[in-house]
């Protein structure tokens, strides 16, 4: 079991997350990438700067070569991993956490993120003997300058600008008062875009809303739209990589939702195997199902999603939180190249009318508190429905029927266990949760 590394990389409280255990953590980390080099970059915590110079010299101190970004998106790093030939990197974020929260996010020279098992790698090297690169074989910091330049570069190439600016979109733009900031506004601008900022001044207290794009944090946003007859809202965590939006009449779109649309876009253009977490919508199935592309499942966790699209093949890649990868890009969720994508989709028309596509989903959550493994050994031998169509045991148990699905999870924090259903049929989504829990309480 891994001590340290969480579903996405080190995360802790300045208590927990100190400069010296940063350091320790980027000396093994430089060991685990050949003391080769190594990317960095932080977000706009107020943690950030004393932790990233920690983990400067903890890679330095092991003889690595360090390019550093700064300051810069999750989306914005991830990319720049191949265009500096990295062996891996290191981004100080803590994405869509609270502001007292920090972390330490791995990604390999291939742009995989590390997850939990391989992590384990890493607290062993943390474990033995850190040898320190002799005193003379100790290397400067190159400083990269134009890392949004080259970002947005990419995203230009992925999208018709020309056609986005004779359309001249009016969005607003939720930034998160974190470093979405750096790259969204210019983006939209250079798609011709009439932008209307919020939370675009960037301040690691989080003064404008909470870092997680959910709807309660982000209803500004939708006032914003309805009240300026915006044709979109964009609000970004914040470190950029997932995004969630607003239609033309300021309606919160949830992120599988806009997973949803990403593959439906996607697949227009060019076909491949579509990845998704087992706790997707089922919208993301029924897209791929259209074009007749299979949904390959993983875990929960963008490390698996990364790794399974790494395996090839792979026309797009995301989760239910809106965090979309697009491999032609980078092995990253990429929050800008989302909105943009999907922003030139409103060229034909409106963000709507686009979500007529496919089925609306009601989802609902539950939970059942005590021994997650007591649990799980109980839903296993429950009798399976015999309208059930599929059963996933990659992550919890999902049990997918006709219109609805349910699933069945372990949480990875508390003494409990999620149950989530999802249906066309809002009444009926409600009564599996219900059923569930009522068969996997008690004794
Ligand atoms: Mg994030």
């Amino acid at each position: 079991m891994a001590k340290y590394f969480g579903t996405n990389g080190i995360r802790g409280k300045f208590d927990m997350l100190t400069p010296q255990f940063a350091l320790q953590c980027a000396q093994a980390i430089g060991i685990y990438f050949q003391r080769g080099k190594v990317l960095v970059a932080r977000d706009h915590r107020l943690t950030g700067p004393v932790l990233h110079k920690a983990v400067l010299a903890g890679l330095q101190s092991v003889g690595c070569e360090v390019v550093d970004l700064g300051m810069a998106t999750a989306p914005t790093a991830e990319f720049m991993i191949g265009k500096t030939k990295c062996n891996g990197l290191i981004i100080i974020t803590a994405s869509h956490n609270p502001p007292e929260w920090n972390a330490l996010k791995v990604v390999d020279g291939k742009g995989v993120a590390i997850s939990k098992e391989r992590g384990e790698e890493i607290e062993k090297l943390m474990d033995g003997k850190i040898e320190l690169a002799p005193w003379d074989k100790v290397k400067e910091v190159e400083e990269y300058e134009d890392a949004v330049g080259e970002h947005l570069k990419a995203i230009l190439k992925e999208v018709d600008a020309d056609k986005l600016k004779k359309r001249k979109l009016r969005v607003v733009l939720d930034c998160a008062n974190g470093t979405p900031a750096l790259i969204g506004p210019r983006l939209f601008k250079e798609l011709g875009c009439e932008v209307i900022l919020l939370n675009d001044k960037i301040d690691g207290h989080f003064p404008g809303r909470p870092s997680e794009p959910r709807e309660e944090n982000v209803q500004q946003m939708l006032k914003t739209v309805k009240e300026k007859k915006a044709d979109l809202g964009i609000a970004w965590d914040g470190d950029g990589d997932r995004v969630i939006m607003a239609d033309e009449n300021g309606a919160f779109i949830v992120g599988d939702r806009v997973y949803a649309l990403s593959v439906l876009l996607k697949l227009k253009e060019k076909k491949g195997k579509v990845v998704t977490t087992v706790a997707t919508s089922k919208a993301v199935e029924d897209v791929a199902g259209k074009f007749a592309q299979e949904v390959i499942y993983t875990k929960v966790g963008a490390p698996y999603l990364s790794e399974e699209a790494a395996k090839g093949k792979c026309a797009i890649a995301g989760e239910e939180v809106g965090g979309v990868i697009w491999p032609e890009v980078s092995l990253a969720k990429d929050g800008f190249l989302t909105a943009a994508k999907i922003a030139e989709a409103l060229c034909e028309k409106s963000l709507s009318n686009w979500l007529k596509e496919f089925p609306f989903y009601y989802n609902v959550k539950g939970r059942v508190k005590g021994d997650p493994k007591k649990i799980m050994d109980k839903m296993e031998k429950l009798p399976l429905p015999k309208d059930a169509e599929k059963v996933i045991k990659i992550d919890g148990i999902r049990i997918n029927f006709k219109d609805s699905w349910v699933i069945v999870r372990p949480s990875g924090t508390e003494p409990l266990v999620r149950v989530f259903a999802e249906s066309t049929d809002k009444e009926k989504a409600e009564k599996l949760v219900k059923e569930y829990e009522g068969k996997l309480s008690g004794n």
